[in-house]
């Protein structure tokens, strides 16, 4: 049985980074695919506001605590998450994994042309990991309100031509939930994972925050800096650290 604990009724995995690869390794073993979702703070936020989005965050097989605030969080309530487990770390993880066995990943999502970068730089560090498919996430699917469209049915034709092992799903969130879950019954991966601007940091376009911001906790400061328009999904933040201080059962 797995552990979690519940944030605002999002039950996250209590795991830590190199317990999470054991699970991966594990879901390559089997037919059905299973399903990661990495959310932070806003998106937990997020899913407060839409049960949809909360349902889908808890269908999946393997959440994790992409984002410092949930750890303290759960830690000021005395319910222990282990650490932090970001999308991306566990996605350098899975290409790890996919280079020591030999799997094979389909990139899904990014600017046009970004994928394929992502793909050279993965060839350059992961040179026994097949790319077989790239698609830039602006077609029409479900993401932005296209379900069923034309464009959505060759893209998912496309990865399951590909036959690729693991899918990775960079539509940003909530955007790549809502599309995972729209479709993983149509898809024969057998890992599929959201994980956000992932194939941007591959592809060497976006950088990650230096390791002090990373250790201190302070990453959405740097990200902020960065792109000051997130300050809209950003203020959600402080509304965060009010509720989990003053509402009883937010976290179990
Ligand atoms: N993205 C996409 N299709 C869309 C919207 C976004 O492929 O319709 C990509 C975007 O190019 C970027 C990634 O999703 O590579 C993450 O976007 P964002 O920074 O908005 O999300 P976050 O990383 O905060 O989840």
């Amino acid at each position: 049985m797995k552990e979690i604990v519940s944030i605002m009724d999002v039950d996250i995995d209590k795991i830590t980074l190199r317990e999470a690869n054991e699970k991966v390794k594990d879901f390559l073993k089997k037919e059905k695919p299973s399903i990661i979702y990495t959310p932070n703070t806003e998106i937990i936020m997020a899913a407060d506001k839409d049960p949809f989005l909360k349902d889908i965050l808890n269908d999946g097989d393997l959440t994790i605590a992409d984002g410092i605030g949930l750890v303290y969080a759960a830690r000021i309530k005395n319910k222990d998450l282990p650490e932090r487990v970001t999308g991306y770390d566990l996605s350098l993880n899975i290409l790890e994994i996919a280079n020591k066995f030999g799997y094979s990943i389909f990139l899904l999502g990014g600017k046009e042309g970004i994928g394929e970068i992502a793909k050279e730089k993965i060839k350059q560090k992961y040179p026994n990991v097949k790319i077989v498919g790239v698609q830039n996430g602006y077609f029409k699917g479900t993401h932005i309100g296209f379900k069923d469209h034309k464009e959505e049915k060759k893209v998912i034709s496309d990865i399951n031509k590909s036959k690729a092992d693991i899918l990775f799903v960079g539509l940003g969130a909530p955007k790549q939930e809502f599309w995972i879950h729209e479709n993983k019954t149509k898809l024969n991966n057998k890992v599929i994972i959201g994980n956000g601007g992932t194939i941007d940091h591959l592809a060497g376009i976006v950088k990650r925050a230096p390791q002090i911001y990373q250790n201190l906790g302070i990453e959405w400061l740097y990200r902020l800096i960065k792109e000051p328009n997130r300050i809209k999904r950003q203020k959600v933040l402080p509304l965060f650290v009010l509720k989990v201080l003053f509402s009883k059962n937010i976290i179990r």
